[in-house]
């Protein structure tokens, strides 16, 4: 069955977006926004998987909301909200854990990850984490996932969940006139030369949110000087660039730099390569700097802007979510009758 291509995807609000937020997501979110209906969440009810202060989950869902806004996506011609607001993601996923097995969840590296070696004092949240994301796609019947390399696996479990509701209940479907899947396969969108973008303290670590570490991300909102200081600290080997991606291997903070390179500039790492073959990081990273400025710097600026002014940012969300919750009832009307419940 052809099902209605959507774009679905969402950032969580649990601290400071950065560069690999930036490079990984929000740039697909920018392009995908001229060729499909797409539909961008700020993703709260994720966030408290691990502890959040109150009052700075606000300010991060509102951060987060500007960030949409100041990469340039169109809150009319798409869908920006934030996930609280629409119960039904909630709603399904309940459905959704009663479909996905514990052996799979078990399989989840970032649940590993960030549970860490204290797992029995993680929350049941923090666990059940990759069956919220399948409701969050499903519940639109989204077709293509922008994300990072690192959530691959989560995409390939709500894969998993929709193939075997659709199995499960494949009578029921049928027979409601829905023909023989209900739900899409989600499509995972991983592509370009920075889809994985590595701590700058550490190429074997993502550069991620919650890092101890400021000087492991570039911040949206650093100012120029932050920017410049954090590159130059960056760590490096110490031989020149090589002069092809092959020269790249068993060389991660080098290969790091290089994809985030191209990836602002628009390029291939082979062409960044073509430029740069032979030259020293002093030299790379002061020329990276300039580009990191200049490409952040104006986005950065319009966060701050926006974020000044919480009463628009608010009216932004309640509109997304008005118009999400009209897409996500119908969905979960239709699940309810499939799975046998008795609506009003
Ligand atoms: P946290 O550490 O709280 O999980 P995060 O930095 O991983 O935060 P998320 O909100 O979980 O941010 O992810 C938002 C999007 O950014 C996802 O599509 C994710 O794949 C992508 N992303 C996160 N980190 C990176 C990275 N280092 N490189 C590329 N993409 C990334
Ligand atoms: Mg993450």
């Amino acid at each position: 069955m052809a099902f209605k291509e959507r774009v679905f995807s969402g950032v969580q609000s649990s601290g400071n977006l950065h560069l690999g937020n930036y490079l990984g997501a929000l740039v697909k979110f920018v392009e995908l926004q001229e060729r499909y209906d797409c539909i961008y969440c700020v993703v709260d009810m994720h966030a408290i998987t691990v502890w959040q202060d109150p009052p700075e989950l606000k300010r991060s869902i509102r951060e987060v909301t500007a960030a949409f806004l100041a990469c340039g996506i169109d809150p009319k011609k798409n869908i920006i909200f934030n996930q609280s607001q629409v119960a039904e993601h909630a709603e399904l996923a309940w459905i959704f854990n009663c479909v996905a097995r514990i052996g799979w969840l078990n399989r989840m590296t970032q649940f590993k990850e960030k549970a860490g070696k204290d797992r029995e004092n993680a929350s049941v949240g923090l666990y059940v984490y990759p069956t919220l994301m399948a409701a969050d796609i499903l519940v639109y019947r989204a077709t293509h996932v922008p994300v990072g390399e690192d959530q691959k696996q989560h995409l390939e479990l709500s894969r998993d969940i929709a193939q075997k509701f659709n199995n499960d209940f494949a009578a029921s479907i049928t027979s409601l006139g829905f023909g023989d899947a209900f739900f899409p396969l989600p499509e995972p969108l991983i592509q370009g030369p920075a889809t994985r973008v590595m701590s700058l303290r550490d190429g074997a670590k993502k550069m991620s949110k919650s890092d101890a570490s400021d000087y492991s991300r570039i911040n949206l909102t650093d100012d120029a000087d932050t920017i410049a200081q954090k590159i130059r600290k960056a760590k490096t080997d110490p031989d020149p660039l090589p002069h092809e991606e092959k020269g790249l291997e068993n060389r991660p903070e080098a290969d790091n730099l290089v994809g985030i390179y191209a990836a602002l500039a628009d390029k291939t790492k082979t062409e960044v390569l073509q430029e740069f073959g032979g030259a020293q990081f002093s030299n790379f990273k002061a020329a990276l700097v300039e580009l990191a400025v200049s490409r952040l710097g104006p986005i950065g600026a319009e966060m701050k802007r926006l974020v000044q002014d919480p009463v628009y940012i608010d009216s932004v969300l309640a509109d997304g979510a008005a118009r999400a919750q009209v897409l996500a009832a119908e969905t979960m009307n239709a699940v309810k009758d499939i799975v046998g419940f008795v609506r009003r």
